[in-house]
């Protein structure tokens, strides 16, 4: 039998691998580290992991984390406008658009995007909350501010699909995105002209 790190740390390596990003190496290097760095270092992480289980909320409407109990500052903000949504596909692409202060409507996080080569249906996105959605606020336009490449393309037909049948405009960001690329790769300015310059799915 080959020599192998005790079972303990084998299971936090297989955990920390399957983290996006990290592949065996990192995992392994990663392991070592929390075990040379104490005790508490790595209670303080173990501690925000147990947080995210126990503190946080997804808004079952749109999608963005809350703190458990309190109200969802997108959804209950009345400032907001209620007749418009946006469609993006992970929470941080929220913070994006709020950063280009350009839009001031609803949100809606899918999950992800459609990837048949990754097994991604639409059972596995919040399709059906967006549908319930549009015709509950009731929506008027719904802007599809989602990646350009492949993916984003086929989700963006599918929702314009799902979504039409409810008599809403549906838009798409315009000028300045990068081809083939999510919105993390995009910066502010663009964003922001992105959205102003938005036009009709066709
Ligand atoms: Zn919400």
């Amino acid at each position: 039998m080959s020599l192998n790190y005790p079972a303990p740390i084998q299971r936090l390596i297989v955990q920390l691998k399957s983290l996006p990003g990290v592949g065996p190496r990192s995992a392994e290097r990663m392991a070592l580290w929390l075990l040379s760095a104490g005790r508490e270092r790595g209670g303080l992480l173990a501690d925000a992991l147990r947080a995210i289980e126990t503190e946080v909320v997804m808004c079952e409407d749109c999608g963005f984390y809350n703190e458990a109990g309190q109200a969802c500052l997108l959804c209950s903000n009345d400032k907001r406008q209620r007749h418009i949504v946006c469609v993006v596909e992970q929470a941080a692409d929220v913070l994006r658009l709020e950063r280009s202060r350009a839009y001031q409507g609803q949100y809606h996080v899918l999950g992800g995007k459609l990837s048949p080569l990754d097994n991604v249906t639409p059972e596995d996105l919040r399709m059906d909350s967006l549908e319930r959605r549009v015709a509950e606020l009731p929506a008027s336009e719904v802007i599809l501010a989602l990646g350009s490449d492949v993916e984003g393309e086929a989700t963006a037909n599918y929702i314009a699909d799902l979504v039409r049948p409810l008599g809403v405009a549906v838009t798409k960001l315009a000028q300045g995105m990068p081809a083939g690329g999510g919105l993390d790769h995009v910066d502010e300015l663009t964003l922001h002209h992105a959205l102003q310059g938005r036009r009709a799915m066709s």
